[in-house]
């Protein structure tokens, strides 16, 4: 039995098993892809401090070699299932195994919502980016588009503009669903302008982005838009389908905590992502991790 099962490999999932490891608690991590999680598919870091640039999945090898350092268990796995009630947790696996842990740590994080047109999986970190604060400064003096009409659509086009010549939102009606002091805000901002009832058909580009293809979905009419990047925030997902019905999850499907990063369940934590948070980010996973560790550690320490 474990004191500690980690779900999700990524930062706050790794930098959770630095933590709880070193706490001398025996530690397992369960993750269904490679280590890093997102950070895997991002091309330069240039934010998380100690490296002033550095390609993601090496990060990402950094880090889990670090959990792996102090005696971490890896196991690659997906969740299926969890039985949270009483001292002892269990964790069903998609193998047929189980794990059997005094805590849960859910850390299985969250992912964009992708438009699912050609060339946007293609050009990812060449040019198609849906993290502002980690690329825009990528693109100082480029020409971007911004896919959405959300409160991050908004906000992202505003803070993209201290870097590019010019901002473009593109959305798919003639209103933002953004809260309007922050549509105000991009009203207001001469670098940027919008192109309305509009939907995206292709990304352009080969080696990087070169344009977009895209639909009037009032008229039909077909045009393309030259640009150097485009930042697409159509919505965020958590990875939480294995929690659904469950009371620790908000009406989005984030999972619930106070500030020890406690859920309602005593012995269930969650960090990163996968929380309902503002600042998605490798820095505040991380924190997430380490804080929802040494609460972990905590509960253990009372209930022994
Ligand atoms: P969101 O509110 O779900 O907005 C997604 C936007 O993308 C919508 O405008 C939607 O269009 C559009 N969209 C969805 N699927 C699309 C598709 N396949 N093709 C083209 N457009 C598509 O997502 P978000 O802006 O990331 O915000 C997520 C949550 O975080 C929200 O609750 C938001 O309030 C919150 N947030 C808050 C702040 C803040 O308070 N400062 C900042 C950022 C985010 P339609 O409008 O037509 O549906």
């Amino acid at each position: 039995m474990y004191d500690v099962a980690i779900l999700g490999g990524g930062p706050s999932g790794l930098a959770a098993g630095v933590y709880a490891a070193r706490s001398n608690l025996e530690v397992v991590i369960v993750e269904r892809g490679l280590p890093g999680g997102q950070m895997q598919n991002t091309l330069e870091v240039e934010n998380y401090p100690g490296f002033v640039e550095i390609i993601g999945p090496e990060l990402s090898e950094k880090m889990h070699q670090h959990a792996m350092h102090f005696g971490v268990e890896w196991k690659q796995a997906e969740v299926k299932q969890l039985d949270m009630d009483g001292d002892v947790k269990t964790v069903y696996l998609s193998s047929g195994e189980t794990i059997e842990s005094r805590t849960i740590i859910i850390a299985t994080g969250a992912q964009p919502r992708y438009l699912h047109v050609p060339g946007e999986k293609e050009l990812s970190g060449r040019g198609v980016s849906y993290c502002a604060t980690c690329d825009g400064a990528f693109f100082r003096n480029k020409k971007l588009a911004v896919i959405g009409g959300g409160d991050s659509a908004a906000e992202e086009s505003v803070f993209l503009t201290k870097f590019a010549s010019s901002v473009t939102i593109i959305h798919r009606r003639d209103e933002m669903r953004a809260q309007p002091i922050l549509q105000d805000r991009a009203f207001k901002n001469e670098k940027i302008d919008f192109i309305w009832d509009s939907e995206v058909l292709e990304i352009l580009g080969d080696a990087q982005v070169t344009g977009l293809r895209l639909r009037n979905r009032k008229t039909d009419d077909e045009s393309t838009f030259d640009c150097d990047g485009v930042f697409i925030y159509v919505g965020f997902l958590p990875n939480s389908g294995y929690l659904d019905g469950s009371s620790l999850l908000d009406s989005e499907g984030y999972v619930m905590t106070d500030r020890d990063l406690a859920t309602e369940i005593p012995g269930i934590f969650a960090a990163g992502d996968v929380r309902d948070t503002n600042l998605r980010q490798i820095i505040t996973a991380t924190s997430d991790g380490a804080v929802s560790a040494m609460s972990a550690y905590h509960y253990i320490e009372a209930h022994s």
